[in-house]
């Protein structure tokens, strides 16, 4: 039997446990998180303003696979003897793999700017706990929330926050321009929303510090808060890189187009913790719009692997951005394959009602994936006419 461990359950992690256990019978598959329950991270923007998530099990998720769950914190990866050590309650356990997954997903980048680490809050599992509370109290008052990030994340964020407490005044911080990756229509549409939701948008700000009620650009502006929320920039585990993985210059793992890391071949990347070059050339989008689909094709290709068969190299086309503007609206930016913009765009209530869905797809996909064979549902390049999607 073919050891394989999964490090990382979140959407990348548990897909890829749960198809692969469906796709081969010759495999013993470990999977291992700090919970045991599963974090809709694309939800932490509405838990942050007071919706109560749902309670989900990993172990429930996992049930009549036969993979094995296993509570933990993975400290050390040794490519070398095909060991790692894990953290957990019972102290530290060494577990021997054939195949390792490397699914660790990201989290928001604070070590960038001076002063992030210790005023500001973010969108990660331990701060939105925190920054709850602090939302709750400042709500009634007309305090003044920034939010510094123009990504999906940052827009997401303050359109809910703003909806939510209509008393606050929530101001929107990029150094850029807001929504780079959409049309113009989609652009458009999003400035117009937010602005009168009462969001204020400034963009092309560089902030050069943090400080304790105040943030400096570059510019030498000051700019007063009484709660900062940072979204910007990603941060990757630096496990791969201690462990002598090749990583790239963030910290995610280099995979080969089959998936599997260029330095060590037994080990697949799957999620945001993998540098993956998409069939179009570019770098994928760190969304779980990527990470299941790259999961899928990981479990598939382990399952051919231990199967002493041939992997195929990643097949994957985007078909659209899809952003939350508060529970009411949404937009919906139709894409290319290759994840550029079209002009056509979905807004207000129906674009919120897409979300929703596909919010609760990729939950209903675990459920689909365990019943049905594995089963997932992706979009995928179609040859010779362009991109269009498909079944697998
Ligand atoms: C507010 C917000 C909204 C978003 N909205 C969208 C959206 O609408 N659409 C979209 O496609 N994407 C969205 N994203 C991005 C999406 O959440 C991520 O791309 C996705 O979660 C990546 O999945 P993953 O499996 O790679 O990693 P994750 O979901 O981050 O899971 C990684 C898992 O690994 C675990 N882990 C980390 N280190 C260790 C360790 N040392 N040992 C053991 N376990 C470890 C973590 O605890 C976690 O459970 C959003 C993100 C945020 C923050």
């Amino acid at each position: 039997m073919a050891q394989v461990v999964i490090i990382g359950g979140g959407y990348g992690g548990i897909l890829t446990a749960i198809r692969l256990s469906r796709r081969q019978n010759k495999a013993q598959i470990t999977l291992i998180n700090p919970r045991d329950h599963f974090v809709e991270r694309i939800r932490l923007h509405q838990t942050a303003v007071g919706t109560k998530p749902r309670r989900l099990s990993i172990p429930e998720m996992l049930r009549g696979t036969g993979v094995h769950f296993q509570q933990g914190w993975v400290t050390e990866i040794r490519p070398d003897h095909k060991t790692l050590c894990v953290n957990t309650d019972q102290g530290v356990i060494t577990l021997p793999f054939d195949y390792l997954v490397y699914a660790l997903g990201s989290q928001t980048r604070r070590d960038q700017v001076p002063g992030v680490e210790q005023y500001a809050f973010s969108l990660d599992l331990h701060s939105v706990e925190g920054l709850k509370p602090a939302l709750t109290q400042l709500g009634t008052q007309a305090g003044r929330v920034l939010i510094v990030g123009g990504g999906l994340s940052g827009i997401e964020a303050s359109a809910e926050i703003a909806e939510r407490y209509p008393a606050l005044k929530v101001e929107l911080i990029t150094q850029g321009e807001l929504g780079s990756n959409l049309s113009p229509e989609g652009r458009n549409y999003l400035r117009q929303t937010l602005t009168q939701m009462g969001v204020g948008l400034r963009e092309h700000l560089k902030i050069s510090r943090v400080e304790a009620q105040q943030i400096i650009t570059v510019s030498g502006e000051t700019l007063p808060y009484d709660l900062l929320l940072w979204t910007a920039g990603f941060n990757f585990s630096p496990l791969a890189q201690s462990a002598g993985i090749k990583v790239n210059g963030l910290g995610q793992i280099i995979v080969d187009p089959e998936l599997r890391s260029v330095s060590h071949p037994f080990i697949y990347g799957v999620g945001d913790a993998a540098c993956v070059l998409l069939p179009s050339g570019r770098a994928q989008r760190l969304a779980c719009a990527t990470a299941m689909p790259i999961a899928a094709h990981a479990a598939d290709n382990l399952a051919a692997s231990i199967a002493r068969q041939t992997p195929r190299a990643l097949a994957f086309s985007y078909t659209l951005i899809c952003i939350s503007l508060g529970r009411r609206k949404g937009l919906v930016q139709w894409v290319k394959g290759d994840d550029s913009p079209t002009s056509r765009i979905t807004t207000g209530f129906k674009a919120a009602v897409i979300k929703e869905l596909i919010c609760r797809y990729t939950i209903l996909s675990f459920y689909l994936a365990r019943r049905f064979g594995g089963f997932y549902l992706w979009s995928q390049p179609k040859p010779q006419s362009g991109f269009a999607p498909a079944i697998r």
